[in-house]
């Protein structure tokens, strides 16, 4: 690591960002196991493997509304075909036995034991109790045949999966109706600055509109983690003091915004570090977000002191605390998204450098559009973004079609 740092061009002062990301990995509590229900589990971790509960499909399954015929019928000649009766979903299957008979059958439905040919509506015609085929069929067409997609026992999901639609149709259809998982976190996220006042005030002009909250507050919703709670401090320390020692009773995760410069109202480190939470690095040799603070409370919980500027803060949440709460959830790592550069980017600093980007599809090339801000408090020129891309450290110019990591929003 000494060396690594030595021959860096990055100030001794500065956390790499690579090794900041190792750091906060390894502090990460493991989130335990729970049993849950499968109506609370959308979002979370699936921590058992699942297997098919059934041969999928179950039986031969009807896949078209029309009639189920015995296709040896079809090549000794017969074009209609008498309606012995109907099949609808959710009846035991019927037998249909009788020569030149067929079965009406509906999308969903056992194939009736003998027929081995569904025809759909739109193929025949019906007059009285008998349907005459417009069309040439083939054997076995529109069956689903039993276990042609998954046998009794075959593995259908494995632990560290996380569960969205896809997950909540073969957990719902192995008859999982409760799950393990990984017991979500609770999020504390919390503003502090005495410029901020909340959206529905009355606002001065020396003062600025609070947004980084219900910015933090909505990515995190958006990547999954649902427990949230916001909540805003001046930048008085004795207030501080007693509201983040409650936050660190209370929840699992604090993410703070604001205070952890130099200023002398930038009281967070040196209040965190009284309240027995230990500092693992401040300050990473990265911008936006050069001023970040982490560190590990007491019971091992961890704490992430983002900087206020609103794109720094949102930098800094997508790019450190989402993947490590991820990985402290044991979701199974997933592959990094790359998209190329559109144009050339140049960075003079020797930091690492994160630029929110717009993605767009150029004739099967996944590109990303540099909408560099001003400035980290420029969050407007976040607009239409779709997250960030990261330039690594040691280089001027970054030339069109220079494959960069997508952070997304
Ligand atoms: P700080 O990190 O506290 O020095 O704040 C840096 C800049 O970000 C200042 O201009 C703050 O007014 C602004 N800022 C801090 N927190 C927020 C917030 N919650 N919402 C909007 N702007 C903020
Ligand atoms: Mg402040």
């Amino acid at each position: 690591m000494q060396m690594a740092r030595r021959q860096s061009t990055i100030p001794a002062s500065l956390m790499p960002v690579a090794e900041a990301d190792a750091l906060i990995c390894e502090n990460m509590p493991v989130y335990p196991q729970i049993s849950c229900s499968l109506d609370a589990v959308s979002g979370t971790v699936l921590r058992e493997d699942i297997f098919a509960e059934r041969d999928e499909p179950p039986f031969d399954r009807v896949m078209m509304d029309g009639i189920a015929i015995r296709y040896s019928d079809w090549l000794r000649g017969d074009r209609t075909f008498r309606i012995c009766g109907e099949q609808p979903a959710g009846r035991p299957g019927e037998v249909l036995d009788a020569e030149s008979g067929c079965f009406e059958v509906m999308t969903g439905a056992v194939l009736p034991t003998g027929a081995d040919c569904v025809i759909p509506l739109e193929q025949i015609d019906i007059v009285d109790d008998s349907a005459t085929l417009k069309a040439e069929p083939k054997r076995g067409q529109f069956i689903h045949q039993r276990a042609s997609d998954r046998r009794a026992g075959d593995e259908l999901l494995s632990a560290g999966t996380v569960i969205g639609g896809p997950e909540m149709i073969i957990l719902a259809s192995a008859g999982k109706g409760t799950v393990a998982v990984t017991r979500r976190p609770s999020f504390s996220v919390i503003s502090t600055g005495d410029e901020l006042v909340d959206v529905d005030q009355p606002i001065e002009s020396h003062q600025i509109r609070r947004s980084n909250d219900r910015g933090l507050d909505a990515t995190l919703k958006r990547h999954g983690l649902e427990d949230v709670r916001r909540d805003h401090l001046r930048d008085d320390p004795d207030l501080l003091s007693e509201r983040i020692a409650q936050h660190l009773k209370d929840t699992d995760v604090l993410i703070l915004s604001g205070g952890v410069s130099m200023g002398r109202c930038d009281h967070i480190p040196q209040i965190l570090q009284e309240l027995g939470v230990e500092v693992v690095f401040h300050k990473i040799a990265q911008k936006p977000g050069k001023p970040m603070w982490f560190g590990v409370s007491r019971d091992g919980k961890p704490v992430f002191a983002l900087p206020g500027n609103p794109v720094s803060s949102l930098v800094c949440l997508v790019r450190y605390v989402i993947p490590a709460v991820c990985d402290a959830m044991q979701a199974r790592s997933t592959e990094f998204e790359t998209v190329r550069l559109s144009e050339t980017v140049r960075f003079r600093p020797s930091l690492t450098y994160f630029v929110p980007v717009r993605i767009r599809n150029n004739d099967g090339v996944v590109e990303a559009l540099p909408r560099p801000p001003q400035n980290s408090g420029d969050f407007a020129a976040l607009a239409g973004t779709d997250g960030i891309i990261e330039l690594p450290e040691g280089r001027n110019e970054y030339p069109r079609g220079f494959s960069a990591r997508l952070y997304r929003w």
